[in-house]
């Protein structure tokens, strides 16, 4: 019965936005009971646990990519045009 209520409560069993609240842990906005709320998810569900070893990952691999190349700012804004351009 614990285990169901905690189920409930589970960042990937919520709407679309749930994986927002691991963002937000991230990046150290999360209020204290969304961080608890975060702590009993990844504690109780692999799902969610994956969703934010995923994140943590696209970050490290981000901010390395970006230190790796020390690209100047002016060159990765460019990079963005021209991927906007092409998509469109
Ligand atoms: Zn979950």
């Amino acid at each position: 019965m614990e285990k169901d209520k905690i189920h409930k409560k589970c960042l990937c069993n919520e709407p679309p936005g749930s994986e927002r609240l691991i963002e937000l842990m991230l990046d150290n906005e999360a209020t204290e009971d969304q961080n608890k709320l975060i702590q009993v998810a990844l504690n109780s569900c692999p799902k969610c646990l994956q969703n934010y070893q995923t994140e943590i990952a696209l970050r490290h691999q981000l901010k390395t990519s970006m230190a790796n190349n020390r690209l100047p700012e002016h060159v990765i804004q460019a990079i963005r045009h021209k991927i906007r351009e092409t998509a469109q």
